[in-house]
């Protein structure tokens, strides 16, 4: 009896965590994450860093190819990013079709290098059904070592630095240390 509810519990758990279209983690498992990460550091005087990814005119893709095909895409970059991490980063899907990523013990500088990769992986994603799409994500980077106030703090600077990377042209890395320089 008390058997079958932990299994139960731990079922509806790995609901709670799971995103149910893409399989990303979802917003609170990383929230969660990103607490926990951040307690380490104070400790280990480590870093954190954190990406903030939206995918470019994704209204264009459902408003010219249809919403299934919107959730195709949304499936691909997430199984591409997913691909693409270090075994420790967390990938989630913050809501719509922004995605954030943690990376533990990663500088500023070696998150960029990681958002970089991303990027590019994102870029060259090909659909057999719609030989002619070209998918691109815009990339904001924050870092405790620029931005050490908590989780709020963090993520509102890979937003901002995001923001700055849609507003220089989309399809680009922006650290957050850097785009008001
Ligand atoms: P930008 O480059 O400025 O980010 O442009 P955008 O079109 O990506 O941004 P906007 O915020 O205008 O549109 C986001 C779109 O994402 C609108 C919404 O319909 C779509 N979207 C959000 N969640 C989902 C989803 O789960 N599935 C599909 N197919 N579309 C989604
Ligand atoms: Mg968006
Ligand atoms: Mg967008």
């Amino acid at each position: 009896m008390i058997f079958a509810l932990e299994e139960k519990v731990v079922a509806l758990e790995e609901r709670v965590m799971t995103d149910i279209l893409t399989g990303l983690k979802t917003r609170r498992y990383f929230k969660d994450e990103c607490e926990r990460l951040l307690k380490g550091i104070v400790r280990s005087k480590g870093h954190v860093s954190v990406l903030f990814i939206d995918i470019d005119h994704f209204k264009r893709v459902n408003d010219t190819l249809g919403h299934e095909a919107g959730d195709d895409v949304l499936r691909r970059v997430a199984e591409t990013l997913t691909k693409h991490v270090r075994p420790l980063d967390t990938v989630a899907r913050w809501g719509g079709e922004e995605i954030v990523v943690s990376l533990p013990n990663a500088t500023e500088s070696q998150a960029h290098v990681s958002a970089e990769r991303l990027r590019k992986a994102v870029s060259e994603i090909t659909f057999p059904q719609y030989p002619d799409l070209k998918v691109t994500v815009s990339v904001g980077v924050a870092s405790t070592a620029i931005s050490p106030f908590g989780f709020d703090h963090l993520l509102f600077a890979a937003d901002k630095a995001m923001y700055a990377a849609k507003h220089s042209g989309r399809n680009k890395v922006v650290c957050f240390g850097d785009f008001d320089k």
